[in-house]
């Protein structure tokens, strides 16, 4: 018997739960920012501002001079968290395999809970309506339904919106493969696709036909993973407890544009203050940085460098970081900074030679400390001028 798992995932989310909220924004076009003024940022915009071609990452000056008449929303996480736990407390009520991946997506495996597709379809499309009648009449969703967990995001990436897709049969799948680009396959980017292409395969049915085993010899891993998916072989299935992510990181819009080092430097601590707190909320330790940054022109830079040993203070990572953000001397505007870590592990025992313990120590308390009593009770001079920057939000990437 195959799996039967399903994929949702909310339409449009931030936007359409402001319009659930608000009823004079629905139908309307409309950009959730991470903070008014012409700098910021839209990181969610609304299916009616989507048609008029405004995304997510346009300015709100861009927007704007798109469209005059879209309506800025300053983003409310703790209103979305709400909306999303009572949409997840539906979907807890007919699996225990349930993988909640991000705010607004989540997997659900009914393999033993449904006797075949018909009837994991008909269950899926009861959930769609509980989720408008129960949380919200605004919010709609896409769904999938397939034998593996990636073919069910695929599904429901190709499916429209307030739509569903069951994929069960090779014929419907390679079907579909025709219809799509390799980009448009969940884990292919531009550069994948260009690694791709440089084998001469340019489409999803070729991918899916070459030989697993060249590609594992070209691409490693990775291209046997992608293989596997489109053949419909499970590689991860669906992680009903919360799978620790693959790398954190951050990325901030910031007000003021400009190449002041010592600014942007200060930024880019925070973002890591940010990021290696969460870390060690997790227990991990990183053994890669990557920093970078967009200039207001366009461009910018992104690099990555994997650490001799692994670090998870944030003045540990912030001397990576930025020496890899100041590689190259800063000469033009910059619109947004970037920092993550990768290759995570849990944390060994045996400790650092490398950073002492009393700096992790010290680390963790100040932690608990913030923890306690908000962020700013302790922080760094260098953050002295970053207090109202950067502050917490929500993405849609995985949670924590
Ligand atoms: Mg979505």
């Amino acid at each position: 018997m195959p799996s039967i798992i399903a994929h949702i995932d909310m339409n449009s989310y931030f936007a359409s739960v402001e319009q659930q909220a608000n009823p004079l924004l629905r139908g309307k076009p409309v950009g959730v920012v991470a903070y008014l003024g012409d700098n910021g940022c839209i990181i969610a915009s609304s299916k009616e501002a989507k048609s008029f071609g405004i995304k997510t990452g346009c300015s709100v000056a861009r927007a704007k001079q798109i469209h005059p008449g879209v309506v800025f929303v300053e983003n409310e996480p703790a209103k979305y968290i709400a909306t999303t736990q009572r949409i997840v407390e539906i979907f807890a009520q007919y699996t225990d395999a349930l993988e909640q991946y991000s705010i607004d997506e989540s997997f659900l495996d009914f393999t033993g809970y449904v006797k075949n597709f018909d009837e994991a379809a008909r269950l899926v499309t009861h959930i769609r309506a509980r989720i408008k009648n129960e949380v919200g009449e605004w919010l709609t969703c896409s769904a999938g339904i397939a034998t593996t967990r990636w073919l069910a995001k695929f599904a429901s990436d190709f499916a429209k919106s307030d739509s569903q897709l069951v994929l069960q049969a090779k014929e419907d799948r390679l079907r579909i493969f025709d219809q799509c680009d390799l980009v448009d396959a969940w884990g292919i980017g531009d550069a994948m696709k260009q690694r791709l292409n440089a084998l001469g395969i340019f489409t999803l049915r070729q991918l899916h036909d070459y030989a697993p085993t060249n590609l594992q010899r070209t691409l490693g891993k990775p291209g046997y993973y992608l293989w596997a998916h489109l053949n419909g072989i499970e590689i991860e299935g669906v992680a009903s407890s919360s799978r620790p992510p693959k790398s954190i990181g951050h990325t901030y819009c910031i007000p003021y544009q400009t190449h002041d080092t010592d600014y942007l430097g200060s930024i880019l601590y925070k973002l890591v203050c940010k990021a290696t707190k969460r870390l060690r909320a997790l227990d991990m330790e990183a053994g890669a940085v990557t920093a970078g940054y967009a200039l207001v022109r366009g461009g910018g830079l992104h690099v990555s460098k994997k650490l001799s040993h692994h670090v998870v203070t944030a003045d540990e990572i912030y001397r990576y970081a930025s020496q890899l953000f100041f590689s190259q001397p800063i000469k033009e505007k910059v619109r947004m900074v970037a920092v993550s870590v990768s290759s995570l592990r849990g944390i060994s025992n045996q400790g650092s030679l490398f950073a002492p313990p009393r700096d992790r120590d010290l680390a963790r308390a100040l932690d608990k400390l913030s923890a306690r009593y908000g962020d700013t009770v302790v922080y760094k001079g260098r953050l002295w001028h970053t207090k109202d920057q950067a502050q917490d939000r929500i993405g849609y990437r995985k949670l924590k």
